[in-house]
């Protein structure tokens, strides 16, 4: 997809401020840290859209762009970061729970993993849930190019045996640092929105 277009809507505390127009949502999860904002500026082509943040865990928002009129990217807050309350960590579940099962126009779920790492608990317990509940999901492995090319492999395949992946199922190796993975995302999601 040629973005020509993105802005920031909204960030939402709240189901009565998501937007009513019933554009297709992709949504985006995953740890504090793990490129989430990086990941969204390469996509969209811009610097400082999605801010980089420099304090994680402390955005609790769901955080809607608009792409071309054509679609919602849906940045959530970033989870396992380790200074957030239980009582904290209670509600971001149950408001991120809602969403991720409740919304109609959200056809697609970007779980991002640190490809260096082996996938955390949390990015376990996320990516078997949302397969549980049937919404499509696939897994973005952020900054290859912290490695070494010859590393790559190695790495995709941890990450792919710790989530137990099928065999199958959506993967994208990304650099937000070079781009790398973009184009590929990009025609998945279209065709995730049928586009
Ligand atoms: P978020 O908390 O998930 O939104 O993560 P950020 O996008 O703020 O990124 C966290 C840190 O990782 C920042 O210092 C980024 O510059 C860095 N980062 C994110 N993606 C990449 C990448 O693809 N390559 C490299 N080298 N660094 C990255």
């Amino acid at each position: 997809m040629k973005v020509n277009q993105s802005e920031f809507i909204i960030s939402a505390v709240s189901p009565s401020q998501y937007p009513q127009d019933a554009l297709p949502e992709i949504a985006l999860a995953g740890r504090s840290n793990v490129g989430k904002s990086s990941l969204i500026n390469r996509m969209l082509g811009r610097r400082n859209l999605a801010r980089t943040s420099s304090q994680p865990g402390k955005t609790q928002t769901l955080n809607f762009y608009l792409i071309n009129q054509d679609l919602y990217f849906v940045d959530l807050p970033g989870y396992g970061y380790a200074k957030v309350s239980q009582e904290q960590r209670r509600k971001w579940g149950q408001f991120i729970e809602q969403y991720l099962t409740n919304r109609e126009s959200l056809k697609l779920l970007l779980l991002l993993i640190d490809s260096r790492h082996e996938p955390s608990k949390d990015d376990l317990l996320m990516y078997d849930w949302v397969r549980h509940i049937g919404l499509p999901i696939a897994v973005v492995a952020t900054k290859a190019d912290k490695m070494p090319r010859s590393q790559w492999q190695k790495h995709v395949k941890v990450v792919k045996e710790t989530l137990g992946m099928p065999k199958d199922d959506p993967f994208f190796l990304f650099s937000s640092e070079t781009g790398m993975g973009k184009e590929e995302l990009w025609s998945h999601i279209e065709q995730a929105i049928g586009y």
